[in-house]
């Protein structure tokens, strides 16, 4: 129960962690992108703007300028073009081939009015990467367009590298998390574990307490019984004894579960001889039933990895609990079968079934499904909890299809042992 809390708040804090990481991560690369690669593209608007401007101006005074200025691509630089009649009429552009061939381009370049376009160029090995911008103007009447450009190139590896970074720290902190969900889960689960040991500790120290005063009372019934006779009260008492040492042994063996070792590899344990005995022994207990239990199987052999003494723990509960739910004249049978994956143990009765709001809690400790039903029936409502820890502890599974007054299926599974 603790390991299961434990590996539940372990993944809990983890995905917290990891998410909460992540969240940051596009946190900062949107913050990022909006600092700079809004900022420069609002640069480049103010450029073209500033661009326009002087284009008015130069109605006035037109002549042909073309510039070319050293360019690199690890330079943030930016660069205008004004297009007349599908001819450059005025440029600030790179020098070099890079200018050739971004001349070129821009002569090319199918751009809308003041929509950013990115395009790339490959220039030596080296990849230029452009944001740009145009607008429309008029020149001596004559319809042009006016592109200005910014070479990206330095930005986008920069971001290139940020991710990089940003993607290791990811998966460091991912790594991270698991330790660090480690450590909140143990510290979160501390007081619990203490408690539960306490509680542990109690159930032990007082079943063992109480096993001496019942041992005492057991011993005393049967010696009056053996100098008196019997007698109806002194049966009584040694029924409730009885039923008294059961629950005692219940418990303690509930205190012990948790602790015993789950992960041992068990030999595999050929359950079909286990079955056959069981029933011999239930049947010869209930020589007064009308019909005896039977098994149902057309395999040979069924093997699972699972200690002898846990079958026949978990068989015991299922088989007491049939033969305490069902009338004496209705059927009780067991079933084995496997599907090469799975190996199923059915216990099926005819007896008094359970209401389907008690399904969901008969696996619970001490719940008793329908008090009035079972007043007659002895029972704390511990065996299917610790049949239900036994099977789990061995990789199993439990589960119950039942409708009231027709009967009850109880089918455990296991892994089949290879
Ligand atoms: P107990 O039988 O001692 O009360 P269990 O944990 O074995 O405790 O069972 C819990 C409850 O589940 C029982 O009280 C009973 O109401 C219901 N139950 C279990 N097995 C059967 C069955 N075969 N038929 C009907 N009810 C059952």
């Amino acid at each position: 129960m603790i390991d299961k809390t434990k590996k539940y708040l372990v993944w809990q804090y983890t995905c917290i962690i990891f998410a909460i990481s992540a969240l940051l991560f596009v946190g900062c690369d949107s913050i990022y992108h909006y600092v700079i690669t809004h900022n420069l593209e609002e640069n480049l608007a103010d450029y073209l703007n500033e661009e326009y401007r002087e284009a008015l101006d130069y109605n006035l005074n037109f002549h042909e300028e073309i510039h070319s200025s050293a360019a690199d691509a690890t330079m943030i630089q930016t660069f205008s073009y004004w297009i007349l009649d599908s001819k450059i009429i005025h440029a600030d552009q790179p020098e070099g081939t890079i200018g050739k061939e971004l001349l070129d381009k821009v002569l090319r370049l199918d751009i809308a009015d003041r929509e950013l376009t990115r395009f790339k160029l490959k220039n030596q090995k080296e990849i230029w990467k452009f944001a740009a911008l145009a607008t429309s103007f008029t020149l001596k009447g004559q319809q042009g367009k006016i592109v200005v450009l910014m070479n990206m190139t330095p930005i986008e590896k920069f971001t290139h590298t940020y991710k990089k970074i940003g993607f290791i720290v990811l998966f460091v902190i991912c790594l991270l998390s698991y330790f660090i969900a480690l450590s909140l889960a143990n510290r979160a689960i501390a007081p619990i574990v203490k408690m539960y040991h306490r509680q542990k500790d109690f159930v032990s120290n007082a079943s063992h307490e109480l096993k001496t005063p019942l041992g005492v009372l057991m011993a005393y019934s049967e010696l009056i019984e053996t100098k008196y006779g019997s007698n109806a009260e002194i049966d009584v008492i040694k029924d409730e004894v009885k039923n008294m040492s059961g629950l005692i042994n219940d418990l303690l063996y509930l205190s012990k579960l948790d602790s015993l070792k789950t992960n041992v590899k068990r030999p595999p344990l050929d359950i079909l001889s286990c079955l056959k005995e069981t029933i011999k022994k239930f049947n010869a207990l209930a020589n007064d039933r009308k019909f005896p239990i039977t098994l149902k199987t057309d395999k040979q052999n069924l093997t699972v990895s699972l200690s002898l003494g846990d079958l026949e723990r978990i068989l015991n509960v299922l088989i007491e609990n049939a033969l305490k739910y069902t009338p004496k004249d209705k059927h009780i049978s067991l079933e084995a079968d496997t599907d090469d994956k799975k190996v199923y143990i059915r216990v099926i009765d005819e007896g008094i079934g359970i209401e389907q709001k008690d399904i969901a809690h008969i696996f619970e400790k001490f719940y008793r499904a329908d008090e009035s039903h079972n007043r007659n029936i002895s029972g704390y409502g511990l065996g299917l909890s610790i049949a239900k820890e036994i099977i789990e502890q061995n990789r199993g599974s439990i589960s119950v299809i039942s409708h009231p007054g027709k009967g009850s299926v109880f089918t455990v599974e296991f892994p089949a042992a290879k």
